[in-house]
């Protein structure tokens, strides 16, 4: 029997992939699943505007992910608070075949986002190499290539890879241990087990890492400053290393560059690395083309141009304005290939900034605006003069980068701090806005250059 909850986990896990962020943050992960009824799942919208947009833009995708991983539900419903008493008799609980998408959360079972293969990506020369080794390893994992390592700024198809290899390896060899961990949960899963109460937690998630076949880790750049994580890692890495276990790491710099122990630093340079870097512009459009086939879109090629010259070397922003100019289009009901509409929903992009916006220029921006030097900013000190424009440019930062941007993130990049210091400095000024004239209209001025106002 699957309980509703784990039924719509295992569908937004899908509905994650397949969407915008923005439309998922927005709209589907603010569903709740009511009931199976028949072959049709309900889902509660908080307001009547949700369920409509919903219904509008997204409900085909929902449909499309929810047969994906349950063949059996067909349909898909959304329905608002005061319709809940017309509902049927809805199910709770059901017993439904299930896809081989299907996570369950009980076990430890690897899950890999489906769209994330090698069909689906796109070879350009700025990512050849590190497409060939990692279809090498998928081909046949630990024999030839340990430790693979692929780095490379951020949406540029590190996870995307790793996923690929891990797709393919479980359709190919489906007895084999794979486990795929971003570095913080391997981090946080870790420190977890040293503070349970049960005296064997810390022995069991040591041999769930040290049994596997194949481990992926992904943003490993994240273990700088956990020295006990480096440690646990350390170990992990040998003894699988020694077995001939297949070990994949990414990260989003060269190893040399990681702030890590030397000793691991050494392990992970000890076998293949592979960079990639930003796409040309033929790949990018290649890159467009293969999403708008994959979503169903028809977008000319002069509009893909025009996306693939605007972004050069983030794809995830790339498929941003992409789905951004479908759903523009699709809201007010006109043609996306149409020049005026595109630029209105670009203009509109621009606006909402939230995707265009990066760290660096956020700390830019603030670091002009005070007058401080970068490396003071994100540096060590603690002055006044430093504390608080520190604290005003990562309460903007948390502000206009929102979710993209893990709290640990920007603690690492501000020189490793923890993220409760980045918490305790966004709350800080969030507070300090309401009361004090002086910071909020800092924030404002710094906000406007920001976007250029
Ligand atoms: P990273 O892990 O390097 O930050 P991701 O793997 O998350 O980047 O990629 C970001 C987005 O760009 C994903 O949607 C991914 O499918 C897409 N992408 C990246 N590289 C390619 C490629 N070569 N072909 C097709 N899609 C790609
Ligand atoms: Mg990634």
């Amino acid at each position: 029997m699957l309980k509703i909850d784990q039924i719509w986990k295992n569908i937004l896990l899908e509905a994650e992939a397949k969407t915008t962020t923005l439309a998922y943050d927005l709209y589907i992960n603010s569903l709740s699943p009511v009931g199976i009824y028949r072959d049709r799942l309900i889902l509660l919208a908080e307001t009547r505007a949700i369920k409509n947009i919903v219904d509008n833009n997204y409900k085909d995708v929902l449909k499309k992910c929810t047969n994906l991983v349950f063949p059996s539900i067909v349909d898909v419903e959304i329905i608002t608070e005061d319709e809940l008493e017309h509902v049927g008799n809805v199910e709770k609980e059901v017993d439904i075949p299930v896809s081989p998408n299907y996570v369950n959360d009980t076990e430890d079972k690897v899950s890999f986002v489906s769209a994330y293969t090698f069909e689906n990506f796109v070879v350009g020369k700025s990512n050849e190499y590190a497409h060939a080794v990692a279809r090498a390893v998928a081909d046949n994992p630990g024999t030839k290539y340990n430790p693979v390592f692929i780095w490379g700024g951020v949406g540029l198809g590190k996870t995307h890879l790793m996923h690929a290899i891990g797709n393919s390896l479980q359709r190919n060899f489906p007895d084999k241990r794979i486990m795929y961990v971003t570095c913080d949960q391997f981090v946080n899963e870790f420190i977890e087990s040293i503070h349970d109460s049960n005296p064997n937690a810390a022995k069991n998630f040591r041999a769930k890492y040290r049994k596997l076949d194949v481990l992926m880790m992904d943003d490993v750049q994240f273990l700088a400053n956990k020295e006990g994580t480096q440690e646990e890692m350390f170990h992990t890495f040998n003894e699988l290393y020694l077995a001939d276990k297949q070990i994949i790491l990414s990260s989003d710099r060269p190893p040399k560059e990681i702030k890590i122990e030397e000793r691991l630093k050494t392990r992970f340079a000890t076998g293949v690395i592979a960079d990639i870097q930003p796409p040309d512009l033929e790949t990018r459009i290649a890159i467009l083309q293969k999403k708008c086939s994959n979503k169903g879109y028809a977008l000319n090629i002069r509009i893909l141009t025009l996306i693939a010259e605007k972004i050069t070397n983030n794809i995830r922003e790339m498929e941003g304005m992409l789905n951004r100019i479908i759903s523009y289009s699709t809201l007010v009901g006109g043609d996306p290939n149409d020049m005026n509409i595109v630029q209105d929903a670009l203009r509109d992009y621009a606006d909402a900034g939230r995707d265009m916006i990066t760290i660096d220029q956020i700390v830019k921006a603030a670091c002009e605006y005070f007058g401080v030097k970068r490396e003071d900013l994100i540096g060590k000190k603690k002055n006044k003069e430093i504390v608080v424009p520190r604290q005003i440019c990562i309460y903007l930062i948390c502000d206009i980068l929102g979710q993209s941007m893990p709290l640990a993130s920007i603690g690492e990049y501000f020189g490793g701090r923890d993220h409760t210091t980045v918490m305790h400095a966004r709350d800080k000024i969030s507070e300090e806005i309401k009361v004090n004239d002086v910071t909020a209209s800092q924030v404002k001025d710094i906000r406007d250059k920001i976007y250029n106002r």
